[in-house]
């Protein structure tokens, strides 16, 4: 019997998925981390090891939602990283997290997509909701027992934000919300919605208005979750509102100000999706090192010491690049164009060394029980939520024209 077939001790012995991922720690990569950043990624990878990648290969496998491990992460106090203490966060930096998200996309991605989705739907109600709102909904998210959904995308809108058929027209007291959204993470189960609709829709993405609903209101209809190529522990669904009724105590901002409330959260979901990418390209690189030890023994083949040196070259960069731009985003420093490079980099990454150690491994990473293919199956979605991949070549673009009409 071949035991190449059989699952790696990564995915059977945490001590072992700890001692492989601790070996793939770059020096040049951890010296700009502070203390707190290195106790948050080790406390992850702890959490990771013995909680979140036990279910992962199940999850994969039945589309089983990734209750327990979220369950795990909140309960090491991991899903409130980039918030105050007295919403029941940690208050730490955007590198934290990043960190974070990269170690647990390295365990299981789909944990990783609905851990972020819980900052995501978060995030808009710090930047621009009431006291009221902040108290009332972001601690459940953060401890994990209500699940969160950022409402953008609608069957004829995504990137051009401006084109938004759902509409929330004025009524006493509030606003009544009509409309459909799809693609949306955790849609099905989501308890607390942030949505964004039009309020003027003559403005384009002026007359965009953000709000929070509450999942359980009238009027609220979560959908069945697609099957998808990856991530298949996590769910994607349709949203519908009809007439639901939002005290105008709900908008977040002023009316209008919708599109600047998605433009200042997507930095944070930006790091989310590069991280995963960080984190997806580690874990194909961690499962190839891991199978051609088993094929090989610790003497690895010369012809593939070429790619293993490519793959550790370019994870490696992915990193720094990660780790840098997180930095200036919360010296709020980082431009549109740099946030755009890191995340299309990134994610680029974790399909390019995917497809890599699929090639690497030959038959052998085909193989379901070595989680490769996972991998690659995983990394595709981060090309194309958080704006796709060719949007943030449209805006690094735009940004290098800008800089070029100030050149004489
Ligand atoms: C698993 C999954 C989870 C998701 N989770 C969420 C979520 O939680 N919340 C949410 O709101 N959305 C979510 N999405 C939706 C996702 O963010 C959008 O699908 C994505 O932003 C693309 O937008 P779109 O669907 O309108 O596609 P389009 O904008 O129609 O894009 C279609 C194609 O055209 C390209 N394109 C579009 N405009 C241009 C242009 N100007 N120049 C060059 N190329 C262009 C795109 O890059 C893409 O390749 C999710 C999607 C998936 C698959």
């Amino acid at each position: 019997m071949n035991d190449l077939v059989e699952p790696l001790d990564i995915d059977t012995d945490p001590s072992a998925h700890l001692a492989l991922h601790s070996l793939l720690d770059e020096q040049t990569a951890d010296a700009a981390l502070s203390e707190r950043e290195r106790e948050v990624r080790s406390r992850t990878r702890e959490v990771v090891a013995r909680h979140v990648v036990p279910g992962a290969a199940h999850a994969d496998e039945t589309g089983e939602f990734v209750h327990e491990s979220v369950q795990a992460l909140a309960a090491a106090g991991l899903c409130g990283l980039v918030f105050p203490r007295e919403l029941g966060g940690t208050a730490d930096t955007s590198v934290a997290y990043a960190l974070a998200i990269e170690e647990i996309a390295a365990g299981c991605a789909a944990t990783s997509l609905v851990f972020m989705t819980q900052t995501h739907a978060a995030y808009p109600l710090l930047i621009a909701g009431s006291d009221e709102v902040r108290h009332r909904y972001i601690p459940g998210l953060l401890d994990g027992s209500r699940y969160g959904s950022l409402c953008i995308t609608e069957p004829n809108a995504g990137s051009d934000v401006s084109s938004l058929h759902t509409t929330a027209t004025p009524v006493e007291g509030g606003y009544a919300l009509n409309g459909a959204k799809t693609f949306i993470t955790t849609g099905d189960r989501a308890d607390v919605i942030v949505c964004f609709a039009s309020t003027d829709r003559t403005a384009g993405r002026a007359g965009v208005s953000a709000f929070v609903v509450d999942g359980s209101w009238g009027g609220v209809t979560h959908g069945t979750p697609f099957r998808k190529m990856g991530m298949h522990g996590s769910s994607t669904s349709e949203v519908f509102f009809d007439g639901v009724e939002v005290p105008a105590g709900h908008r977040l901002g002023a009316e209008g100000e919708g599109w600047s409330v998605v433009m200042n959260s997507v930095v944070k979901s930006r790091i989310s999706a590069a991280a995963q990418g960080v984190g997806l390209a580690r874990a194909a690189y961690a499962r190839t090192l891991a199978a051609l030890k088993r094929l090989h023994g610790p003497r690895l083949p010369d012809e593939d010491l070429f790619e293993l040196a490519e793959l550790r070259s370019r994870i490696l960069q992915g990193r720094l690049l990660l780790h840098a731009v997180s930095r200036q985003v919360d010296a709020g420093q980082a431009s549109t164009g740099h946030i755009g490079i890191m995340k299309k980099s990134c994610t680029d990454l974790g399909w390019d060394a995917s497809v890599m150690a699929t090639r690497l491994l030959g038959p052998y990473g085909d193989l379901t029980a070595l989680g490769v293919e996972r991998c690659l199956r995983d990394a595709r979605v981060t090309q194309i939520y958080d704006g796709t991949n060719e949007i943030q070549r449209l805006l690094i673009g735009r940004e290098t024209t800008r800089a070029m009409a100030g050149l004489t």
